[in-house]
This record gives C-alpha cells, structure tokens and sequence, in this order.
C-alpha cells in the first residue's frame, strides 16, 4: 500500500487530493497537511462525500524543518506531493533527503524577496537525492508539467527533433468578476509582471512584459489574444531539447485583466518591495492577494474552456520531410466543477500531479535524483491522462505557424 503526503490546501491540492481518492488501487492511503487546517478539513469532507474515501488532516508549517521532520515520522510516506507555493520548495527537499522521503512539486523554487524564478536552486540537490536513492520530480502540473511531456510525445512518436516550439495557453473560462486570477494570485502577478523571455538560437531573448501580442483561434474557445511570456518549462525544454532552434511561451489575457493589471502595477501594488504602513511593514503584492478572490472560490461561478497545447515543427520520424503537429488538451471549467469542485486551471494542474505521483508510486518512473519531467518516458503518463480527465489531441498542421 502506498502511503502519500500532500502539502498544501489550495485549488491544485483540492484537485490532485480528490483524484488520488479516486485512484484508491495506486493511492492506498492519503494524508494532507498544509497551514490552515480547516482548509485540509474542507476538502477531506469534500473528498469523503464524493469518492467514500477518508483522508487523514495536519496543520504544518513547510517551512519548519523539525515540523515537517515530525509530521513525516508520523505518517511515514513513501512520497510527498508539494502544492504549496514554490517559496516552500528547498524547505520541503530538504525534509525529504532528512526523512528518505521521494518528493514531485508542480512549480520551482523561487526566492520571496525576488521575483525570479529558475531551476538551479533544485537541480543543486541532485547529488543529495542520488546519494540517499530518492527521486524528486519537478514540474508535474500542466505548464510546466504536460506541456513538457507534450514536448516529448511528439519527438518519441512524430518527429527525430524539434526545431520550433510554442507552447500556447489558452483560458477561455469567465468567472464573472471584474478582475480574479485563477491560480495563487502572488504567484499568478509575479509571473505574469516580469519580462517576457524566449529560446531563440541557444540564447535567451527579453522583451518587455505583455509587449507582444497575437491572435490566435483555438479550438473549444474561439479566437483569443496571446501574449508572449517567460514560462519556467522553456529553460527545462531548451535543457533538454537542445537542437530547438526557437521556444516560446504564450498565454491569453482578456482587455479587462490588462487593463486592471496596468492599473495595479502604475499604482506600486504588485511590489514585492516591504512598504511602511501604519507601523508595520506589508508587502503590496501579499495585500493585494488578501483582498482579490481566492482562486479556489471562483469554481462555481466559471464558465467555458481551457486549451493548452504545444504546436511543434521539425524533422519526421518517417523520414518524410519538415512536419508541424499541433497537441493539446481542452478542459471545461464545469465538468471540472461538478466532478472536483474547483475550475479548470486547478483541475488541469492537479490532475497532473496526480498522474506524476501515481507514475512514482507505481515505479513507471523511476531515479535516484532530481529529475525534470522531460527526462521520463511519455507514454504511461500520456495515456493516464486519456484516462483521468484530461483527453488529449494530435494533429498535423499544413506548416509552422506564421508568427
Ligand atoms: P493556493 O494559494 O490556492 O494554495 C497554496 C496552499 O499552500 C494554501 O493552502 C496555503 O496555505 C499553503 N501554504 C502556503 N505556505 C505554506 C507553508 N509555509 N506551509 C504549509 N502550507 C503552506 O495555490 P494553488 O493551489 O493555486 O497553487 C498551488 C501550487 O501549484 C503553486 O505552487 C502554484 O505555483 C502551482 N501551480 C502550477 C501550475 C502548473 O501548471 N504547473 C499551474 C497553477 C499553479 P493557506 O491556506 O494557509 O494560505
């Protein structure tokens, strides 16, 4: 039987909480621990109505190591699943290599007092992984997560390499408010305010944020702007696939969202920068968080699709000339709801992570270290997630994109 510990109790967690219960053959016994306890409470009571499953609850703070010390002697899983945030991460590798623990996030690590996010701070345990024979898998939500994996089916299945690569995010969901983001606003804002940046020629190219703006029709949705920007999967990719010649990243962003989020950043609330007020010291990004809905609130207001894809082009395998084939994913956000009870960008990251724990838990993927999802075999998890809520499609364009 295998034992699992998940960290955190937001969306994703929810998510990947409910579809472990789901998968009681691969998921013997589930524990879940996060900040807030009430919160883990709330989804076991929702977990325990939908599937008949019990879940066991703490209160932790990740970033205690002789907290996370105890509570994992306790509950002694073979992997802990991290969807807190990505400030908690080195915190909860550490706990892990002190504990023989194997460990999956969906995001990596970034420092609170800079808006910087980047891999080298968690491929620096590898040795510390290999050493104690324990596996950490990074990045196992949708982007990063199956974007990658996307990334990866198409060179094992379609193409010897892959010149061009854009991966394209698309959410097509309304949720009714004026302005919300749908996943951990701190992080959502940091992300989404810092300079776009994309592989091109085997050096990375910045242009400023939200700058490059293009039209696309996606199926599912209808036509959308997108936006160029910097996603933690390009430096995985360009680790990995590296004879991409171009990688980008592109996310759509409705008029409403830019306007608010221009009007935010001209008034200094997405700082990260500790302000004085009233005798204390706030963080105007953390403030703004506390005051914008919680994501986790907006399920079941959400109406329309997700599509999230990657459209790659190079070499076939078949030996017939340069290809494009165009692979993606459409998540609606109220069959998300009805089934989990959150919306779809939570659902498309949550079921992720629960697919990349079952592929650990079950040894379809295996290692001593710290591994990116690029480096493991795409098919088990590819048709998992045929399986588990998240269909997905292939089909070849008649050439690269145009833009
Ligand atoms: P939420 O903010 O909804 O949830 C985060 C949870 O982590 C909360 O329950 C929070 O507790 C808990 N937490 C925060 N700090 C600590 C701590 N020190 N110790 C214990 N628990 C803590 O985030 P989401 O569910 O939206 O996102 C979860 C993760 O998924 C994030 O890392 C995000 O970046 C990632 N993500 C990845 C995506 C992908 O496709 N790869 C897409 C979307 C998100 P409390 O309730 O007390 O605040």
């Amino acid at each position: 039987m295998s034992k699992v510990l998940v960290i955190g109790a937001g969306g994703v967690s929810s998510v990947a909480v409910h579809k472990m219960a789901m998968n009681p053959q691969i998921f013997g016994h589930i524990s879940l621990a996060s900040r807030t306890k009430a919160k883990c409470d709330a989804i076991a009571e929702s977990v325990l109505a939908r599937t008949g499953q019990t879940i066991d609850t703490y209160e932790v703070d990740a970033e205690e190591l002789p907290a996370m010390i105890k509570l994992i002697e306790r509950v002694q899983p073979k992997l802990i699943v991290n969807l807190a945030l990505p400030y908690q991460d080195l915190a909860i590798m550490d706990a892990c290599l002190a504990t023989g623990t194997h460990y999956l996030d969906t995001a990596n690590y970034e420092p609170k007092d800079e808006a910087k996010f980047e891999y080298k701070w968690q491929w620096a345990y590898h040795d510390r992984f290999r050493e104690k024979g324990l596996m950490a898998l990074l990045g196992s939500g949708f982007d990063p997560g199956v974007t990658s994996v996307f990334a990866m089916w198409l060179k094992k299945h379609k193409l010897k390499t892959i010149r061009l690569l854009d991966i394209l995010d698309c959410n097509g969901g309304d949720h009714g408010q004026a302005f919300a983001t749908n996943f951990n606003p701190e992080i959502n804002i940091r992300e989404v305010t810092a300079p776009a940046r994309h592989w091109a020629n085997g050096e990375w190219v910045e242009t400023p944020a939200m700058a490059i703006r293009q039209p696309f029709e996606f199926e599912g949705v209808g036509p959308k702007n997108m936006y160029l920007m910097y996603h933690e999967e390009l430096e995985s990719l360009a680790r990995f696939v590296p004879e991409l010649e171009r990688a980008r990243f592109w996310m759509t962003f409705g008029d409403a969202y830019i306007q608010h989020l221009t009007v935010l950043q001209n008034v200094g609330m997405t700082g990260i920068e500790p302000v004085m007020y009233q005798g204390r010291e706030i963080v105007p990004l953390q403030f703004l968080s506390a005051v914008l809905p919680k994501p986790e609130t907006l399920g079941a207001t959400t109406k329309g699709k997700t599509n999230i894809g990657d459209i790659a082009t190079g070499e076939a395998l078949d030996g017939s000339g340069e290809k494009t084939f165009y692979l993606y994913n459409i998540c609606d956000h109220e069959d998300a709801y009805a089934e989990t009870g959150n919306q779809a960008i939570s659902y498309t990251t949550g079921v992720p992570a629960m697919i990349g724990a079952a592929m650990m838990l079950t040894g379809a993927w295996a290692g001593e270290g710290v591994f990116n999802i690029e480096q493991m075999d795409p098919d088990p998890f590819m048709a998992m997630l045929n399986t588990q809520g998240l269909p997905w499609q292939v089909k070849e364009l008649p050439g690269p994109v145009a833009f």
